[in-house]
């Protein structure tokens, strides 16, 4: 008889009483108020569910609390349910302790092996082993849990903890991410502060270019720049495939790292959508400013953009400069120009408390965002309290 595999989310709920945000490679949020939350599809646990289920014999589960906003004793139960022989959990920071407890009640009561993947094991492998868990898989973890599950020797896996990193995997080969266990549809919440129609978040890339001290995938997912692309045909492949399953789906966000970073490469998608007659979908992207132009932003806005979302994080050069962001102020302001211009809407992010931001130049970011406001050139602007991450350069400034 085959053995069962349950890969788990965070909790969807702290001991506080807070709902949980979980985006592990980027940062995980709690919010008091359900109006303030939403749910990001899980999607490094989501394509480790497509490799294990092409590639073994397991009987494999996705469990997401997150969307279901389980406490840890609901998800507790919902894991005994299963009654797993391997249980892999992707936790950040924010809900290690939770996710701790019940990855401990599991082994107490049946025995299940325990691996532990995501920022906050990458970057306290040894706390992890040394709190029972039984491996930790550190960085990006795909190829590394598919390889230890089918049974090679740990020691000669690469990835898993103490052994050398695995070299980053091609993007292109990963099958689509996991759509049996939790159909992807129910991640679209149209609607503040979701996206603003029913979409299904995708990913056409994986990686970017940036060098952000805060970033969390840059630093510890994924170790340095590095950008990978899918096959344009096989992204439009799943647009298809998601439409077909999924009439009443509005869209598609391409909630990657950084969806724009080759011109080429947006061209020719935006060029497959309009061939494969999906412009008339709505598309969001996360997007890097430094490779926008004028010419992408009109492909892409030809193609059924909609929206696009990108960084800005202080009006600061200096301030960009100590974080690893470079900030041109007077080409941003062009490019937002030019994405009103053709109903291109826009979404920014700042960043307060930054290393080296004073008084004056929190002041300078509020100046800019007031301006951008009111000249109608931003549609929505997300605000962070800076928050250092345990992994990222920035934690140790
Ligand atoms: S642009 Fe910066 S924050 Fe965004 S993914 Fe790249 S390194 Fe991370």
């Amino acid at each position: 008889m085959s053995e069962k595999v349950v890969l788990l989310n965070s909790v969807g709920k702290d001991d506080r009483g807070y709902y949980i945000i979980h985006s592990p490679s980027r940062w995980s949020q709690g919010v008091r108020d359900l109006s303030s939350w939403f749910a990001y599809y899980p999607w490094e646990l989501a394509y480790s569910s497509s490799l294990l289920k092409k590639y073994t014999d397991y009987k494999v589960k996705l469990l997401d609390p997150c969307l279901n906003r389980w406490d840890k004793h609901q998800t507790l139960q919902a894991v005994l349910e299963e009654e797993p022989h391997w249980l892999v959990i992707e936790s950040s920071t924010r809900t290690i302790n939770e996710n701790l407890w019940v990855a401990k009640q599991v082994k107490k009561e049946i025995n299940t092996r325990l691996i532990f993947v995501g920022q906050h094991p990458s970057v306290y492998p040894e706390k992890m082993l040394a709190q029972g868990i039984d491996y930790v898989l550190y960085g990006e973890y795909e190829y590394t849990l598919l390889e230890l599950l089918l049974r090679r020797s740990p020691e000669n896996v690469p990835g898993v903890y103490p052994n050398p990193p695995r070299p980053l995997l091609d993007f292109s080969q990963l099958p689509w991410p996991e759509d049996e266990d939790i159909p992807r549809i129910r991640y679209g919440m149209p609607g503040e502060p979701s996206s603003e129609y029913l979409e299904i978040q995708a990913y056409a890339s994986r990686g970017c270019m940036g060098d952000c001290k805060f970033c969390v995938c840059r630093n510890i997912y994924y170790r340095k720049k590095s950008w990978r692309p899918r096959d344009v045909n096989d992204v439009v492949e799943e647009i298809k495939y998601l439409k077909h399953k999924y009439p009443e789906m509005e869209g598609i966000f391409f909630d990657e790292e950084a969806h724009n970073t080759s011109k080429d490469f947006i061209t020719q998608l935006s060029r497959k959508i309009i061939k494969a007659g999906f412009n008339n979908l709505k598309y969001e992207a996360m997007c890097d400013i430094r490779f926008l132009d004028e010419q992408i932003l009109q492909a892409m806005r030809t193609a059924g953009y909609y929206k696009i979302r990108f960084g800005i994080e202080t009006a600061d050069p200096k301030c960009g400069e100590k974080i690893g962001k470079k900030i041109d102020i007077p080409r941003t302001i062009r490019l937002l120009r030019f994405s009103k211009k053709i109903g291109l809407k826009t979404y920014a992010t700042f960043m307060f408390g930054l290393p080296g931001a004073d008084f004056n130049i929190e002041r300078k970011n509020i100046n800019l965002m007031e301006f951008l406001i009111k000249e109608g050139l931003l549609d929505n602007v997300q605000i962070s309290i800076v928050t250092p991450l345990p992994g990222t350069p920035f934690y140790y400034w």
